[in-house]
C-alpha cells in the first residue's frame, strides 16, 4: 500500500515548490518579443532584483543556471593568470573553484570542513600573505547548500578592509537569496550570484549576477570578456535582445515578475521571518528525535551559523537513504539526498539527508514534512526521540 496520491512536496534544495500563481503566469503564448508588453516587464524586473538583494547598484541577468553564475561571474572578474581565494565550507565553494581553474585561474583554498561557517581570520592571514596581490577575487558562498552553513559575509568584509586588499568580494548567494536576510550593499559585497530557483520559487533557468561600482570599474581592464558572458550590455541594453545577449526567456520572464510580486506583497522581512519559524520549529523536532537513541543530528551544531531554508542532517548509514525512499514512495514526500557527505566508510552518503525549506513553503507544509518523517522513522524502525511533533508544533506556536 502506498499513501503517496494527493499534491507532492518536493522538498529539497532547488529547485523549490513552484507557486500555482507563477505556474499559472508562465502558462501563455508568446507575445512580441521586439517591443511592448514583453520589454517594459523586463524593465520592471530590474529594481525587484535588486530590492530583494537590497542593493542599488547593477544586476545582470543570465538565461541560465547556477553553474552558468558562477561562470559569469569569473568571465567578468578573472584573467587566465589570476588568483582567487576559496573559502569551502561544503561541495558548493569547490564546485565554483573547479570552475575558476578551468577557466586557467589559479586557486587557494581554504578548507573549513563539512560542519564549520568559515573563519574570517584565516582570510586575513591569507590577504597577508598575498604581497603582491594576485588574488583578483575572494569566493564564498553565504550558504552552502551542501552542509547547510550560513556563513558571516560582515567578517570577510572586515578582513579584507583590516589588510587594504584590492580584491573583490565575490559571494554565491543561490540558496539564500529570499530567504536569508542578505544586504550587499551594506555588507560590502561586490559580486553577488543568484538563480531563480530557489527562494525566488521559479522553474530553473535564470541566473543572476549582481555587481558594484568597483566591479565594474575592474572590469575594464581585463584583458578580454568573452561577448555572451560580458555583463556591461545587459545592464544598459541599446536594443532589448541585449538583455540576454539573444532572444529572452520569455515565459521566465511571466514567472520570475509573478513571483517578485508575491515577494513583494509578503515583503522581505516577514519573508525571512516565516523562514525563521519553520527552521525553528524543524530544528526543535531533529533535536527531539535525536534523543532517547535516536542518531539523527543537526549537521551544523551552531544555529547561528545555519540557513534558514535547507538544512542538512546525519543519521547514520544506510538510514538516510532508507527514510529518504520510503517518504517518497509511500507518503509524497522527496527529501534531498546528502551531497559531499560521502567518506570512505559511508562512500555514497547513505547516512546522510537534507531538507529544504526554501521559498513558497507555509506552516501546514512544515508540519507536515515533520509529521510525515516521524512516520517514516515508524515505520522503518528507525530509533528516535518522541515528541518531535509536539516540540514543532509548540515552536511556531509561541511565534503568536
Ligand atoms: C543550487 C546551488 C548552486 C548550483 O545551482 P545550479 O542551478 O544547480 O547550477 C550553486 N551554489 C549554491 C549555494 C546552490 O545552492
Amino acid at each position: 500500500m502506498s499513501l503517496s496520491n494527493g499534491r507532492s512536496y518536493l522538498a529539497i534544495p532547488g529547485p523549490s515548490v513552484i507557486p500555482d500563481e507563477v505556474l499559472r503566469a508562465m502558462h501563455r503564448p508568446s507575445p512580441n518579443i521586439y517591443e511592448g508588453e514583453l520589454v517594459e516587464t523586463t524593465h520592471s524586473i530590474i529594481p525587484d532584483l535588486k530590492y530583494v538583494a537590497k542593493t542599488a547598484k547593477n544586476v545582470a541577468i543570465y538565461i541560465a543556471n547556477g553553474h552558468g553564475a558562477w561562470e559569469a561571474a569569473l568571465a567578468n572578474m578573472v584573467d587566465d593568470g589570476d588568483d582567487v581565494l576559496v573559502a569551502a565550507t561544503g561541495r558548493f565553494a569547490h564546485g565554483w573553484a573547479d570552475m575558476a581553474h578551468r577557466l586557467g585561474v589559479s586557486s587557494e583554498i581554504l578548507e573549513f570542513g563539512n560542519q564549520s561557517p568559515l573563519d574570517a581570520g584565516a582570510i586575513e592571514k591569507a590577504l597577508r600573505r598575498d604581497t603582491n596581490k594576485k588574488i583578483k577575487a575572494i569566493l564564498i558562498t553565504h550558504v552552502d547548500t551542501s552542509t547547510s552553513v550560513k556563513n558571516d559575509i560582515v567578517a570577510v568584509r572586515h578582513a579584507i578592509d583590516a589588510v587594504d586588499h584590492p580584491s573583490l568580494l565575490a559571494v554565491d548567494c543561490i540558496a539564500s537569496l529570499g530567504c536569508d536576510d542578505f544586504e550587499m550593499d551594506a555588507w560590502g559585497v561586490d559580486v553577488m550570484v543568484a538563480g531563480c530557483q530557489k527562494g525566488l520559487m521559479v522553474p530553473p533557468g535564470l541566473s543572476f549576477v549582481y555587481f558594484s561600482n568597483k566591479a565594474k570599474e575592474m572590469q575594464k581592464k581585463l584583458s578580454r570578456v568573452s561577448s555572451y558572458w560580458d555583463w556591461t550590455p545587459r545592464i544598459a541594453p541599446e536594443i532589448y535582445y541585449e538583455y540576454f545577449c539573444g532572444t529572452a526567456p520569455v515565459h521566465h520572464i511571466y514567472g520570475l515578475r509573478k513571483a517578485l510580486d508575491m515577494i513583494k506583497r509578503e515583503g522581505l522581512e516577514a519573508i525571512f521571518q516565516r523562514h525563521e519559524r519553520h527552521a525553528r520549529a524543524l530544528w526543535a523536532a531533529v533535536e527531539c528525535w535525536g534523543r532517547n537513541g535516536g542518531t539523527m543530528q543537526m549537521n551544523i551544531k551552531d544555529p547561528t551559523h545555519r540557513s534558514r531554508a535547507v538544512t542538512a542532517l546525519s543519521i547514520g548509514a544506510p538510514d538516510g537513504t532508507r527514510l529518504r525512499r520510503w517518504v517518497e514512495e509511500n507518503a509524497g514526500l522527496t527529501l534531498g539526498i546528502g551531497l559531499g557527505m560521502n567518506s570512505e566508510a559511508d562512500p555514497n552518503a547513505d547516512g546522510f539527508f537534507r531538507i529544504g525549506h526554501m521559498g513558497h513553503v507555509n506552516a501546514q507544509m512544515i508540519m507536515g514534512l515533520i509529521g510525515t518523517i516521524e512516520t517514516g522513522l515508524c515505520a522503518l524502525r528507525i530509533p528516535h526521540g518522541s515528541s518531535a511533533v509536539e516540540a514543532a508544533a509548540t515552536t511556531l506556536a509561541s511565534s503568536f
